[in-house]
């Protein structure tokens, strides 16, 4: 990391306050080095507006990197010339601005030739998830963004951004190298990007930045992980691992995407590079284990609109992939999107010398439309390829091995001195903690739990007076009982769990009775606050529940098991060997988001062996609106499970399923329940309908589908 060093100062000034700082950055020469005192700086509006030179740069550095903490409502401002920030980190807190480092004071005032280096922004979010900021961006010209470490955001927005949106900010020679960007959890519409070149309307603007030697660490915020929308980017040398989504060419021309790593690991919804527009060029990547489908293939070459407006797409003209290596991946997808709008087919482009290795024996390329446009030669893939590309393939069944010099090592990113996220889940790694019942035995213990922890509860009765507020994973199971006696939960409050923060709760072996709680409508036993009421609405929540039993949720109209807040989301939702009886409104409900603006409330709902019975709302409803084709889920898998006597009260569906994305009903048994009611809002819907049984006198279709794609 040589090259990447900090230039020597002439002068060095430690300061201690942000008006210490002020004064001397207004009174900084070249070559002058401003040190920050070790320490936490609370709300500091930082302004770095100077001018240094080439040789002599002006330099703002930790007094010791990672001990300089900016926290509360802090951002950093860069303007001028020849400006090194370096060694901060930014924790505990969110941007009170529209960014949390800004390579500029102002609209008029930009930086130029200017460096963050050695920087850290970690879970600095917004506690309100729809609220829009960017953590990094990049103005001016001739900027470098290297060996920083951003991870872990939240809020709706990219993660950094590179804007164009004056000349001064066009052509820009931007480098953004060596950086780790971590982990960006499922954000559940549009907006997750993790790093975003341009925008749609100057998109025919040159940029010219390099992104190389980045590290990409599950970042599956939505289905771009990076969205180029500017002209004659280079993207060398980064590898992406467990990823969603792909690199995607979505606007501008003559881009170039050369000796990357999309490592997908096996992972779902995986994908490599998605071309659209005139003049890219991927060559000598590496595409290993990823298993995304259509727009999240391992390559997608987009069909175009005739004419397309800027902000739709525009047609593939002289795309060349050449020498890339697909290894163990599920589809390589031509034409994608090919329908009545988007039917200009990729025009004087050439895939050549690539290796194509599929997954089970089986060829990845899906055609969707005349590839004729696309001259093949020279390949070589382990299955046949579709006949009509097949001349420009041998077979052969052991093909040569990928290149090794692709991608860049994890730990060759970032910074050394703070610690790059586990593989954990947020249930592991925790204490057991022993409970007895008695009254409020549960929230006593809870109040103890720290995260990954696990409450282990003796069979008796655990009458709860208290909300609990749940802002960590915790895991609530029985105790091994001789006699099966199980522990007995009822609660006097609307929820039991209210969940905010990273809340996440596993619960096992209880029956939950829902007889105490208030006599009004609308309680739920597992809630998530809503965003006016907290300031810490924060991550995605996680509820596991096996071997439950949910009985007598009846005292009111309209009491649910899970439900989710306007504004909050359920990475995954988990419901296996559970009986659930007495319901009176929706078991599981996901459906206050219902703007249509393409947002939702849970990733996964999966129902494993559930049984139903006697529930006066669906089972659940799910609300997914908009016609943006920016996210995978949600997703809805009920499989063996009976329902009996489901939607009692106004004779509601036994699921309502608006804008779902993937769909299986597998093996279940309907008896007295009204058919699924599932709309098909955007996108191509992936669904599995199979081996159910229905009561007699039910409608013979188990899911009554309505589509509303066409009426735009
Ligand atoms: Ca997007």
């Amino acid at each position: 990391m040589g090259t990447y060093a900090l230039p020597e100062a002439t002068r060095t000034v430690l300061v201690k306050s942000p008006q210490a700082f002020r004064e001397a950055v207004k009174a900084a020469k070249p070559g002058d080095q401003i040190v920050l005192e070790n320490g936490i700086w609370l709300d500091f509006d930082m302004v770095v507006d100077a001018r240094g030179t080439a040789q002599r740069p002006i330099v703002v550095a930790a007094q010791d990197p990672g001990s300089v903490i900016l926290s509360g409502q802090s951002s950093l401002r860069i303007a001028g010339d020849h400006v090194v920030v370096s060694g901060l980190v930014f924790r505990d807190g969110y941007t009170p601005r529209a960014e949390v480092i800004s390579f500029r004071r102002d609209s008029k005032t930009l930086a130029f030739n200017s460096r963050v280096t050695q920087t850290v922004i970690e879970n600095y979010n917004n506690p309100d998830r729809s609220q829009r900021d960017i953590w990094v961006v990049m103005y001016g010209q001739n900027n470098v963004f290297d060996h920083n470490h951003l991870s872990g955001k939240l809020n709706s927005g990219p993660t950094m951004a590179v804007r164009l949106n004056t000349p001064d900010s066009q052509n820009n020679g931007h480098v953004i190298a060596h950086n780790y960007f971590g982990p960006r959890p499922v954000f559940g519409s549009n907006g997750g990007e993790t790093l975003r070149i341009g925008t749609s309307h100057y998109s025919l603007t040159n940029s010219n930045t390099l992104v190389e030697n980045n590290y990409f660490d599950r970042c599956s915020g939505e289905v771009e992980i990076i969205s180029n929308k500017s002209g004659s980017n280079t993207y060398r040398g980064n590898t992406f691992f467990r990823s969603r989504g792909t690199l995607t060419l979505r606007h501008g021309n003559g881009t170039l995407v050369e000796g990357n790593l999309f490592d997908g690991d096996g992972a779902p919804y995986t994908g490599g590079v998605r071309v659209i527009n005139a003049d890219q060029t991927v060559r000598d990547n590496h595409f290993v284990n990823l298993t995304g489908e259509r727009f999240s293939g391992a390559l997608v070459v987009m069909n175009g609109v005739p004419n397309s407006p800027i902000n739709r797409y525009h047609q593939v003209d002289g795309a060349v992939i050449a020498g890339n290596h697909f290894t163990g991946i599920t589809a390589i997808e031509l034409g994608e999107g090919s329908d009545s709008e988007r039917s200009a087919v990729p025009i004087n482009s050439v895939f050549e010398n690539n290796v194509v290795v599929g997954t089970g024996g089986v060829s990845p390329f899906r055609l969707h439309d005349d590839m004729a446009g696309i001259s093949f030669a020279g390949n070589v893939a382990a299955q046949l390829p579709p006949t009509a590309i097949a001349g420009g393939f041998t077979v052969n069944t052991t093909p040569s091995q990928p290149p090794a010099n692709v991608g860049v090592a994890r730990e060759a990113t970032g910074v050394a001195w703070y610690p790059k996220p586990a593989m954990a889940s947020p249930f592991d790694g925790g204490r057991d903690i022993a409970v007895a019942p008695g009254p409020d035995a549960l929230s006593m213990a809870m109040a103890t739990a720290d995260d990954g922890d696990r409450l282990v509860l003796a069979p008796g009765i655990y009458s709860e007076s208290k909300i609990m507020n749940v802002r960590i994973g915790v895991s609530i199971v029985a105790a091994q009982s001789r006699d099966g006696q199980r522990p007995i939960i009822s609660f006097e409050r609307p929820n039991l769990f209210l969940l905010s923060g990273n809340g996440a709760v596993r619960l096992s072996g209880l029956t939950v009775t829902g007889a105490n709680a208030p006599d009004a409508s609308g309680n739920s036993f597992i809630a998530t606050t809503a965003m006016a009421m907290n300031g810490s609405a924060g991550g995605n929540h996680v509820v596991e529940l096996s071997d439950m039993d949910f009985v007598d949720f009846d005292v009111n109209r309209g009491f649910s098991v899970v439900e989710a807040a306007k504004g909050t989301f359920y990475d995954r939702v988990a419901v296996k060997n559970s009986r659930f009886s007495d319901i009176s409104g929706t078991v599981f409900k996901f459906d206050a988001e219902t703007d249509d603006f393409g947002i939702y409330s849970v990733e996964y709902l999966t129902i494993d062996d559930g049984q139903f019975e006697r529930i006066g709302g669906p089972v659940a409803s799910v609300y997914r609106g908009g016609r943006d084709e920016s996210t995978f889920g949600p997703h809805v898998w009920v499989t063996d499970s009976a329902f009996d006597g489901v939607g009692t009260r106004g004779a509601a569906p036994a699921m309502v399923l608006h804008g779902v994305q993937n769909m299986a009903i597998t093996g279940n048994a309907f008896a007295n329940a009204n058919p699924i009611a599932f709309t098909i809002t955007t996108g191509k819907p992936k669904t599995v309908v199979a081996d159910n049984t229905r009561g007699a006198g039910m409608a013979v279709d188990m899911v009554s589908t309505t589509d509303v794609r066409a009426a735009k």
